[in-house]
């Protein structure tokens, strides 16, 4: 019994251990809370906006300044004082045993795992487990020490990935010897350990994500119970972490005796990404309806027109396997058409793979992503001071998108991850461009992408909910707010020149003040259903859900006034 909701099924055949629901669970409903055992802020350095040691929210709080001047904020962290320079969110926390300990060889860790391309945070994670288990070794006895590491099977797949930690770790000892530290500590520190822990934490821990709507991994946390669900890309559950405190609340009805299962991956990604993933970092390929179906079980994520039936209801999809001999993914392309008319199924699996018009679209989708992530412009916040310069490099990239949506992007299906990409950057780079520009019609287009891409979002989750629809509909509400407020821009000036008698133009009231209503009503509709989301996955105590229950408000409150 894991809790009063769920139980561990202790299995030996292939399947393994699992987790199964005890009563029915609704969706929604929490099935346990757990306080990590170990946790880490993926950046910290010099950094006040989250505590090294537990993660939590620095707490900034408004200075009250002569009203004209800008308001001023008092971030509350407190710093180390025993020289690591660390910044924390009490003096509980600076205080803390775990970190009396670290304190002292941190900045030589992180030294040496920059020299060693290893990644900081999980290299000091790794040592910060090592230090609670002498702490607390009971509790790690009981919890998170009886995870399977699969040590072996990692360095199968990384070998040179798992080497890097290995060096790492030597030099760090070495340079602790040298410089004759505390003998006591070094006593905790062994390489074998080390290794174990690196690995278990790739295959185990859990990030957090900020509180914002932008889903950005800020911290990692190394935990027992969730980290006994199996995967699946059909999750039934959804974890939040919140500080170091991870929450898991079913996302869909589970029946009693049901297998709960999570997702270890981005479930936005297309099959062949998410078994890359799954395979590299977590040592297994999925088997989950949604990986064993080459449309992804109506999700179309990589599917393509098929240029032979050339009707525009058939798509070429791949069926995704393990090549035995390569040890890599490889796909089997298929059309839909189940007739026996079409002339690309009528072609051997492999002529069918090498198909010339197939290749194409693959390299054109391939050169594609590739233009999305050198062209780093499309992704930076807005800066009005540089505007000038960027713009016109930005509206060079616009054509050449425009470019890739006629020649590649038309060529699939409305569900493939290209759309979804494309969708993701325009509605960001016009809601920029209708920013700096002051204009309308870029606002209106940034509109229809998010729109594109919240329906988009949905159609991957499909009945669930999910964390990706909360923010979804946020940005949705948010963007047509910005649309609203110019409506009723274009209204006061309306008005303006009729009580000055002036008005010449031929602007029809109506039908503005009909839009302005519509708008409202949309706008409280976005709120509302993020807000529903919102709820069931992070529950309403969440800041998230505290904030979008203010914006339903004051939405509500809009249309009232307005009328
Ligand atoms: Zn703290
Ligand atoms: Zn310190
Ligand atoms: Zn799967
Ligand atoms: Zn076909």
């Amino acid at each position: 019994m894991i809790t009063d909701k769920c139980k561990l099924v202790n299995n030996n055949d292939e399947r393994g251990n699992f987790v199964v629901a005890t009563n029915e669970i609704k969706v929604g409903e929490l099935l346990f809370p757990e306080e990590s055992f170990a946790s880490i802020p993926l950046e910290f350095h010099m950094n006040k906006d989250y505590c090294f040691l537990c993660c939590k929210q620095s707490e900034v709080e408004q200075v009250q300044q002569p009203s004209q001047q800008p308001q001023q904020t008092n971030n509350k962290s407190i710093q180390c004082k025993f020289g690591c320079n660390m910044w924390f969110c009490s003096e509980i926390c600076s205080n803390d045993m775990t970190h009396q300990l670290e304190c002292s060889f941190i900045n030589k860790l992180i030294e040496s795992s920059i020299k060693n391309e290893c990644d900081v945070s999980t290299c000091l994670l790794a040592l910060r487990i090592m230090i609670r288990n002498k702490i607390e070794s009971d509790k790690y006895q009981e919890t998170v020490g009886k995870l399977s590491n699969q040590l072996e099977k990692f360095i199968e797949i990384n070998k040179s990935f798992i080497e890097k930690y290995d060096i790492n770790f030597q030099q760090f000892i070495n340079q602790l010897q040298q410089e004759n530290s505390d003998p006591s500590l070094l006593a905790i520190f062994n390489k074998d350990e080390f290794l174990q822990i690196i690995s278990s934490i790739y295959i185990n821990s859990f990030s957090g994500l900020s509180n914002d709507f932008n889903r950005k991994p800020i911290s990692n946390g190394y935990f027992y119970k969730p980290a006994l669900l199996n995967h699946s890309c059909e999750p039934n559950i959804f974890f939040t972490i919140k500080d170091k405190n991870l929450e898991m609340r079913a996302c869909k009805k589970i029946e009693k005796d049901e297998e709960i299962v999570d997702s270890y991956v981005d479930l936005l990604l297309p099959t062949i990404e998410r078994q890359k993933i799954l395979y590299n970092s977590k040592n297994f390929l999925c088997k989950c309806s949604r990986c064993s179906d080459s449309t992804e079980d109506e999700r179309y994520l990589s599917s393509i027109y098929c240029f032979h039936c050339n009707d525009g209801v058939e798509f070429i999809s791949p069926e995704i396997y393990f090549n035995k001999d390569t040890k890599k993914l490889q796909e089997n392309w298929k059309c839909s058409n189940t007739s026996n008319t079409c002339e690309f199924n009528k072609k051997k699996q492999n002529k069918r793979n090498k198909d010339p018009e197939l290749v194409l679209i693959l390299a054109g989708i391939n050169e594609f992503k590739e233009f999305i992530n050198s062209e780093q412009l499309l992704f930076n916040d807005v800066n009005l001071s540089t505007a000038d310069q960027e713009m016109p490099i930005i509206e060079n990239i616009l054509k050449r998108l425009l470019k890739f949506e006629r020649d590649v992007l038309s060529r699939l299906n409305l569900n493939h991850q290209c759309w979804l990409i494309y969708h993701i950057k325009l509605s960001k780079t016009f809601e920029k461009l209708s920013l700096v520009y002051n204009n309308f019609d870029y606002l209106v287009q940034s509109i229809q992408h998010y729109k594109e891409l919240t329906r988009h979002v949905e159609s991957i989750f499909k009945s669930s909910t999910s964390g990706e629809l909360v923010d979804c509909y946020y940005h949705l509400g948010r963007i047509n707010e910005k649309y609203l407020l110019s409506l009723i821009k274009q209204r006061n000036q309306f008005n303006q020149l009729k009580l000055q008698n002036q008005n010449k133009q031929d602007l029809d009231i109506d039908k503005l003040n009909s839009d302005i209503k519509n708008l409202l009503k949309f706008i409280n509709q976005c709120y509302t259903n993020s807000y529903n989301h919102s709820v069931l996955v992070y529950g309403n105590n969440h800041l998230k859900s505290i904030q979008l229950n203010e914006m339903i408000l004051k939405s509500n409150l809009k249309s009232t006034t307005t009328n």
